[in-house]
């Protein structure tokens, strides 16, 4: 039977990435999206089927989740990997609403998901959910703390899901990317140049310096990773935060 798989934010980035990576396998992929456009684009790719959803809506979240494994006839993966850069700046500069808005995009969301699959993965004794933080949830990162927070409180929730539900059967890890070449990371540049007063290509050098491998990650790699983790190969692979950054020392830019 074709693996049955659910992606949070699969329209574009990683989460794109991920569900190609998979359906090109032979799975069935259910993806959700804030954007309508970037869910018809992915809906577009065989073995894909996206539907509209803001992962901060619990009502949106559970009919995203309840339709996904009527249509696939269970769930064998879950990937969180819906995320907000969220905003930059000193800390005693950044509005609560907006600390608040990073944390439940990032972290009240994976509840939201995880709630709904894990009954459905208990009764098939089986299932893996992988969680999307961040080199950020490793390190302390200047300027940008309620995105740290959130991913170093994704970790968190990883091992103790792991710990809750290995007995059941269910295997729960967190993958921290590095720096993503693309227009995330470009943004991300901009909103730490902003935040210090310093240049973008002053940024974007000292992202690259903390990179052992001297260069950006790509999205598909960050999918093969998920991919692995998802198969019979990562069997005693539980409760680990597995960073795909080409090996990263410090958030100090
Ligand atoms: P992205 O910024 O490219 O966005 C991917 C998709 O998320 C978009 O299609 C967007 O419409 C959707 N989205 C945004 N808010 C949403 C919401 N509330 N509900 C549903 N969909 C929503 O994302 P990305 O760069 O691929 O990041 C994916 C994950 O990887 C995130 O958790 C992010 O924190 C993490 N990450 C990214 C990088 C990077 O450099 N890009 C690095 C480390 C970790």
């Amino acid at each position: 039977m074709s693996l049955r798989v659910v992606i949070t934010a699969g329209g574009a980035g990683i989460g794109r990435a991920t569900a190609e990576h998979f359906a090109s396998a032979g799975a069935r992929v259910s993806v959700c999206d804030i954007d309508a456009s970037a869910v018809a684009d992915v809906s577009r790719v065989t073995g894909v089927v996206g539907k509209v959803a803001d992962v901060s809506d619990t009502v949106a979240v559970d009919r995203f989740m309840s339709e996904s494994i009527d249509e696939l006839g269970g769930l064998d993966v879950l990937i969180n990997n819906a995320g907000i850069a969220g905003p930059g700046g000193a800390l005693e500069d950044l509005d609560p609403d907006d600390v608040t808005r990073t944390l439940d995009v990032d972290v009240t969301s994976m509840f939201r998901t995880s709630r709904r699959a894990i009954p459905v993965m208990k009764q098939q004794g089986s299932g893996v959910i992988v969680n999307i933080a961040s080199t950020a949830g490793l390190f302390g990162f200047p300027y940008r703390a309620p995105y740290a927070a959130a991913k170093w409180a994704v970790i968190g929730l990883t091992k103790t899901m792991a710990m809750e539900l290995g007995e059941f059967g269910i295997r729960v890890n967190a993958v921290c990317p590095g720096s993503v070449a693309g227009p995330r990371m470009e943004h991300v540049v901009g909103l730490e140049a902003a935040a210090s007063g310093r240049s973008v290509d002053e940024i974007r050098g000292g992202f690259e310096r903390q990179v052992s491998l001297r260069s950006f990650v790509e999205a598909a790699d960050i999918a093969e990773t998920i991919g692995f983790l998802a198969s019979p190969a990562a069997s005693k692979i539980t409760g680990q935060a597995i960073p795909v950054d080409g090996h990263t020392e410090s958030m100090r830019t």
